[in-house]
């Protein structure tokens, strides 16, 4: 009996132990290694997409990350997810940080720990030109977003009526809306936007102003990595002070459009 006692005792603190392996501390770790592994996008400009001469993945929230990691004195490794992977390939272990154009909410947040807001904007859509002038016009059409997304999920609550149809990620989703396969794409504006930037036919489509909802981004963590989670949330008030986080906006979005102004007071008040 006591055997068996101890064996339990034994048992029970390795799983302990194994739960505090998967959260882990990732600061440490990628310090020791030299290398922080980082999921993000990759055709979604300016946030992560492939540029065009130097074949690497560039954009906003690579610029973000890489100020980070600069903190931390490491390297960073990129790693393509999707809005339906990202969370997934985090708690598995084979990215430790997620910059991949992800809305916090409290339903995330049981899951993963988020950084402070690091950018923001609300989900709006695009149409084919003076098809959409409200909400109305979409009842009972179908609708283009990617899986896993919180697009995905507020479309569905915005317009219950709708057939929204989920593909890997948005490009594909315009795709579609090209081809005249559905009547919309639906995510954040500020997605919407480099999307049509980059369309050689932009002049066919339009960003109606109907939001239905706010999406402030946050860098995604492992729940409870807090020794991590403080030192991400250090460098982005840091990075907010010394200018650099404007500079990154600027870059990639330039000073004088509307997202300039939600970011600085939304990301202001979220401290
Ligand atoms: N920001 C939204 C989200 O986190 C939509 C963009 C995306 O799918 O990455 O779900």
């Amino acid at each position: 009996m006591k055997k068996l006692v101890t064996l339990f005792m034994v048992l029970a603190l390795a799983t302990v132990f194994a739960k505090a392996a998967v959260a882990g501390d990732t600061l440490a770790d990628a310090k020791k290694k030299g290398v922080l592994t980082v999921g993000c996008k990759d055709s979604l400009p300016p946030f992560g997409y492939i540029d065009e001469k130097s074949r690497q993945i560039v954009g906003y929230d690579i610029d973000f990350v890489n100020a980070i990691a600069k903190k931390m004195g490491v390297k960073v490794e990129l790693k393509p997810v999707t809005s339906a992977s990202r969370m997934p390939q985090l708690q598995e272990g084979h990215i430790d940080i997620i910059a991949a154009t992800m809305t916090k909410n409290a339903e995330r947040a049981k899951v993963i720990d988020f950084s402070h807001t690091y950018f923001f904007t609300g989900q709006k859509f695009i149409t084919k030109k003076g098809t959409v002038k409200s909400l109305k016009d979409l009842e009972g059409k179908k609708i283009g977003t990617a899986k896993g997304s919180t697009s995905e999920q507020n479309v569905k609550k915005a317009i219950p009526s709708a057939n929204v149809l989920s593909f890997d990620d948005y490009p594909q989703a315009f795709l579609a809306l090209q081809q005249g396969k559905v009547a919309a794409v639906t995510t954040d504006e500020a997605i919407l936007a480099g999307i049509l930037a980059k369309a050689p036919n932009k002049g066919q489509f339009e960003i109606p102003a109907l939001q239905i909802s706010d999406e402030p981004y946050g860098l995604g963590m492992r729940k409870g990595d807090t020794n991590f989670v403080n030192f991400v949330n250090k460098a982005i008030l840091e990075m907010e002070k010394s200018g650099e986080a404007k500079a990154i906006f600027d870059r990639w979005f330039g000073p004088t459009t509307q997202f300039h102004l939600e970011r600085t007071f939304k990301i202001s008040a979220d401290k």
